[in-house]
């Protein structure tokens, strides 16, 4: 049985274990103690998707409680809620504008942030339902559909909307 670790600990080696897993991608994690409840607070830039972390986070979450579980101290490692914030680089959000106005036949530039367009076909398979949308909500569904491996962002070798988006076995 081993030592039950503080949250700063538990934060430490979330940080470690998701930068190990999404190599070239920089992590922030802190832990934040309101009253009895314990947030991790997880940000990143770009890189995998929501729910990628979200997988790997609990993964560790979990075996970190069950390491330390029927100790007498298990209130150190307790982790109550994982929060995550996901930024888009404005490389990335160029990034995804193009793949949209290829996709939706505009040229960059012309696009009218306003207007309602027909679902583009990168998104056809997304959760989205409408048929219509704009192209701001377009370009946060086709980012929440992403995902960057390591800095991979702006080196000019990511091509389609094929090889961006997410293929991890909750999208394939
Ligand atoms: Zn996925």
């Amino acid at each position: 049985m081993k030592d039950p670790l503080w949250p700063t600990e538990v934060s430490e080696r979330l940080r470690e274990y998701l930068s190990g897993t999404f190599t070239g991608v920089q992590f922030q994690t802190a832990p934040l103690a309101v009253y009895d409840v314990v947030t991790l607070d997880v940000s990143w830039t770009d890189g995998p998707a929501l729910h990628e972390v979200d997988l790997v986070a609990l993964q560790i979450v979990l075996r970190l409680h069950l390491d330390t579980w029927g100790t007498s101290n298990e209130a150190g490692s307790r982790i109550d809620r994982i929060s995550k914030r996901r930024t888009m680089s404005p490389v990335a959000e160029e990034m995804l504008l193009k793949v949209l106005a290829a996709d939706l036949g505009t040229g960059p530039g012309e696009q009218d942030l306003e207007r309602f367009y027909t679902l583009p076909p990168v998104l056809a398979a997304s959760r989205y339902r409408a048929e219509k949308g704009t192209i701001p909500e377009f370009l946060d569904l086709l980012f929440e559909a992403t995902s960057f491996r390591g800095s991979g962002v702006g080196d000019g070798d990511i091509g389609g909307p094929d090889t961006l988006l997410c293929r991890c076995a909750l999208c394939a």
